[in-house]
């Protein structure tokens, strides 16, 4: 039998405690040692798994996220485009009478638009196509009122513009990509647009 050595301190110069809490002086008996006695130890042991339980939490949310920005399909897209743009459209046109029939009344007004969605998607995001129209009246209850609306659109756009609207488009399919662009931008321009605003009314 072999007598064992018992363990030596490995070194003789004093650590402080890595509790911030405590930071007292001790001499390790191993070189891994960071505690002064076994209170910091558990101290030591506790504040680890805290950190690797928010970690785990942490790439839990990210992978969340990640697989819900997956799932997301392409109406989501669109309709976070739409929102964009007529947000734009609200704010560009704030205070202007409806486009078709130019009640000025506190009513309710949407960004109303001159071609249809369905009849012309690849102007469904097109700034001169979409005006402020008062919402029950002439956008739900005369179908967008689009005689009277072009009456005054050719007023406030010009014929030429009008004559663009109204001739061939070609066909567009937005990817995803191309509708998180128009979101973006659009979020941009509403902004900008707001600067200006805001600048001209002081
Ligand atoms: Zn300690
Ligand atoms: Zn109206």
């Amino acid at each position: 039998m072999i007598a064992r050595k018992p363990l030596k301190a490995v070194s003789e110069k004093p650590k402080k405690c890595a509790v911030r809490t405590c930071r007292a002086p001790f001499i390790p008996k191993q070189s891994f040692e960071k505690w002064c006695s076994p209170d910091c130890a558990v101290l030591i042991i506790k504040a680890a798994e805290a950190n690797k339980r928010l970690a785990f939490e942490q790439r839990e949310r990210r992978e969340i996220k990640v697989r819900k920005e997956k799932l997301k399909g392409r109406g989501d897209y669109a309709k976070t485009a739409q929102d964009a743009f007529n947000a734009y459209i609200r704010a560009r046109d704030a205070g202007q009478p409806c486009i078709s029939c130019g009640t000025t009344a506190d009513v309710q007004y949407c960004a109303g638009h001159y071609r249809t969605v369905g009849a012309c998607p690849e102007l469904r995001y097109e700034p001169l196509n979409v005006h402020r129209q008062c919402n029950k009246n002439c956008n739900l209850e005369k179908s967008g009122n689009i005689v009277e609306y072009r009456i005054r659109l050719v007023r406030k756009i010009g014929a030429e513009a009008l004559a663009w609207l109204e001739g061939p488009h070609e066909p567009k399919k937005y990817t995803i990509e191309d509708l998180q662009q128009i979101a973006a931008l659009y979020r941009l321009k509403l902004r900008e647009l707001k600067k200006q605003q805001e600048a001209s009314h002081v």
